[in-house]
């Protein structure tokens, strides 16, 4: 087999066997695939697209380059939940902790930030000493001792995936629907959960702009976890503003402790993590339907259960507990810096984008691989899409320290004279 017939084959619009897409993706691993050659395919699979089979096919190979974790020891179904990545999207901090305080075994393996969202395991390094790089032992101590794990991914689980999507970042090929599902599907599988939550983003603020695209790779990923009798049931939620008010990592862990206090029970963020959590339950067969299971995540926020389980597993992992209640333990910013409106008006958009890239350049993430992170800046967002707001009224406050942002693009936030709604957050859900 040539890995010049192969990229010819896709380059034409054919169909790559499984036999095929095995001899590449094992090339990579090993490599003996030089990389222009799996550029040069990356880039035919992005234009002339992957059928089901080919994906899942692709999803295995990569699965199979590495490690697996076994969770067979620990009781009960393993779920995992993922999210295609937002702005301000901290809903891991807020469900972990609901999920495993609800009986149900929270298996989940978390991302670094890159660009304008953030990663959760970022967001867990705000939380002093607190360990988020778990070897499989550990990761499975921590499920067995808590009901809950939660890591960076380790370096020996789906090698191929690591090192094909590093050419996709240099080659822009990251926006094709069968390469991102067979990327994330193949890391879920390979990570032992038996259940799986996605929460597809759609709109300015994610990878798939529209909700066509966005549904098309839920329903991608879906098919390829049912395929592995994975229990995986998608919500293809929007993401145009930032979910919260936090954009940056200690700012990020703060908020989710207020939700989880049973401070914010209302907010976009606070409706989604629930939301999310229920289907977990669901999934990991604590309740059989919405209801009950949206019952059972109310009762571990108002019993204080759910903030027990986050104390209990923060220093069970090595982490400061006491920062959960006091959060001057964490790292701050030096300073605080308001930007007011300057006229007055209703909030019909704010552009979560822009505002995760002013907080990278803050320092809040990173704007390449490697980049070191100042944990404690960031932004606090006052408003919110639908309010009316004064001239002169604070609409952000960025927490910094010796790093400027780039200027705000003036359309970050619009401003119209007739009321507004903000649109609901869950599009439509996608099950097998
Ligand atoms: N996240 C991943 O893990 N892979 C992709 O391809 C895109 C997002």
């Amino acid at each position: 087999m040539r890995m010049y017939d192969l990229i010819y084959a896709k380059k034409m619009g054919e169909r790559l066997s499984d036999e095929a897409i095995a001899f590449w993706v094992q090339g990579v691993t090993a490599g003996t695939v030089p990389p222009e050659q799996s550029a040069a395919l990356l880039m035919a699979i992005c234009l002339r697209g992957m059928d089901t089979r080919e994906t899942l096919a692709l999803t295995l190979a990569m699965r199979d380059s590495g490690a697996r974790l076994d969770l067979s020891a620990v009781p009960g179904v393993k779920v995992d939940k993922h999210s295609t990545g937002g702005v301000g999207d901290k809903t891991t901090l807020v469900l972990g902790p609901i999920v495993a305080a609800c009986g149900v075994p929270c298996a989940m393996f978390s991302g670094r930030g890159l660009g304008h969202t953030g990663g959760t395991v970022d967001k867990y390094s705000a939380i002093p000493g607190l360990r988020v790089e778990l070897s499989p032992d550990a990761f499975r101590a921590s499920l067995m001792e808590t009901g809950f794990a939660n890591s960076a991914q380790t370096g020996d689980i789906c090698p191929a995936d690591r090192k094909l999507y590093a050419l996709r970042d240099i080659t822009a090929t990251v926006e094709s629907i069968p390469l991102i599902a067979a990327s994330i599907m193949s890391k879920k599988l390979a990570g032992g959960a038996e259940a799986l939550v996605l929460d597809v983003k759609c709109g300015s603020g994610a990878f798939m702009k529209t909700a066509e695209d966005a549904r098309a790779l839920a329903r991608a990923m879906v098919a390829v976890g049912s395929a592995h009798h994975m229990r995986v049931k998608a919500l293809v939620t929007r993401m145009a503003e930032p979910l919260g008010w936090a954009i940056g990592n200690t700012l990020e862990v703060m908020e989710s402790v207020e939700i989880l206090k049973g401070l914010d029970q209302r907010s976009d963020l606070a409706r989604m993590s629930f939301r999310l959590a229920a289907e977990m339950l669901i999934l990991g067969g604590a309740a059989g339907n919405l209801a009950a299971a949206e019952a059972l995540v109310a009762e571990a926020v108002a019993s204080g259960r759910a903030m027990a389980r986050y104390r209990d597993w923060v220093s069970r992992n090595g982490g400061d507990a006491q920062a959960l209640d006091d959060f001057s333990r964490m790292p701050q910013a030096a300073r605080r810096v308001p930007v007011r409106a300057e006229r007055g008006g209703h909030v019909q958009a704010i552009q979560g984008r822009a505002l995760g890239l002013l907080a990278m350049e803050l320092g809040a993430g990173r704007r390449q691989q490697g980049d070191q992170l100042d944990l404690g800046v960031g932004i606090r967002v006052h408003v919110q899409v639908g309010q009316r707001v004064e001239p002169g009224q604070t609409l952000l406050t960025l927490h910094c320290n010796e790093r400027e942002g780039s200027p705000l693009p003036p359309d970050w936030i619009t401003l119209i004279d007739a009321p507004c709604e903000p649109a609901p957050w869950l599009l439509e859900t996608v099950e097998a």
